[in-house]
């Protein structure tokens, strides 16, 4: 598949400074020396031409800043400043449901929700068993997905599915039971976008876990596929949340380019 002239830009949202030793999974175990990482909290807008689609939409950190996250530009003044109004927006593909990505999923009362069918199984179970505490997943958030269903809105993945022309979702598991990964025909090449299936460059080049996962051999296996499916499409894989990204792609031009960095 080529360009399908689809556009991919990054707004980070939020950040925080952790350790590899905080996040790599016993990262001991690979004998190199601790250090720093900018962990960046993102959400990815993809555009074609009269259809906006959102692959994750934040969080309010001013209501609970969960593990020190410090905030960047709240996701409503970030869409504004994008020129994105958030009832137009068509579809929001959830990467899965943890509070950083799902936070701000009510403000899209029209789009179509795209989730991963293990994800909703998952966390709508332990909804019904109250058994979200201590979770990185919380009831007002899921009641946005809870809304979508009513509506009809929302679209249960369970296997690998275009979704729109160039975006096509997989399902992985490992960090959360029904992750899904977007492969995006952009413009300018494939990209991989692997949100929380790999947070940062490390996990991606070395195949290491996070330390957050509901199945570690589904969070490897992850891993690797992101790796094959990359050298089978070319795709430049784009971690989740590694401040890196910034390093490597051009900030957006103009005002928005404070939080918005083109990815392809
Ligand atoms: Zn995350």
């Amino acid at each position: 598949m080529t360009g399908s002239g689809l556009s991919v830009i990054q707004v980070r949202y939020g950040e925080r400074v952790t350790r590899k030793s905080d996040v790599l999974h016993e990262y001991q175990q690979y004998g190199q020396p601790d250090g720093d990482l900018q962990m960046d909290y993102n959400f990815w807008v993809i555009r074609a031409p009269g259809t906006t689609i959102l692959l994750d939409t934040g969080y309010d950190i001013s209501a609970r800043d969960w593990l020190g996250e410090i905030s960047v530009m709240p996701t409503p003044d970030g869409l504004e400043l994008l020129g994105i109004d958030p009832e137009s927006v068509d579809m929001v593909i959830t990467s899965h449901f943890h509070y950083d990505h799902i936070g701000y999923l009510g403000l899209f009362t029209n789009a179509r929700v795209v989730s991963g069918r293990a994800e909703y199984d998952y966390w709508f179970r332990k909804w019904r068993n109250e058994d979200l505490d201590g979770e990185f997943t919380v009831a007002e958030h899921l009641e946005a997905v809870k809304k979508a269903e009513a509506d009809g809105r929302l679209r249960l993945i369970g296997t690998q599915e275009e979704v729109y022309p160039g975006v096509i979702v997989h399902p992985v598991g490992g960090h959360c039971p029904g992750e899904l990964i977007a492969e995006v025909y952009s413009a300018s090449g494939p990209r991989i976008l692997a949100a929380d299936a790999a947070h940062f460059y490390e996990q991606v080049e070395n195949e290491w876990p996070f330390f957050a996962f509901t199945s570690l051999t589904e969070m490897k296996a992850a891993l690797s596929f992101i790796n094959k499916l990359a050298a089978a499409t070319g795709a430049e894989v784009i971690p989740g949340h590694d401040g890196r990204v910034r390093d490597t792609h051009p900030a957006l031009p103009g005002p928005a380019g404070r939080i918005a960095t083109v990815i392809g």
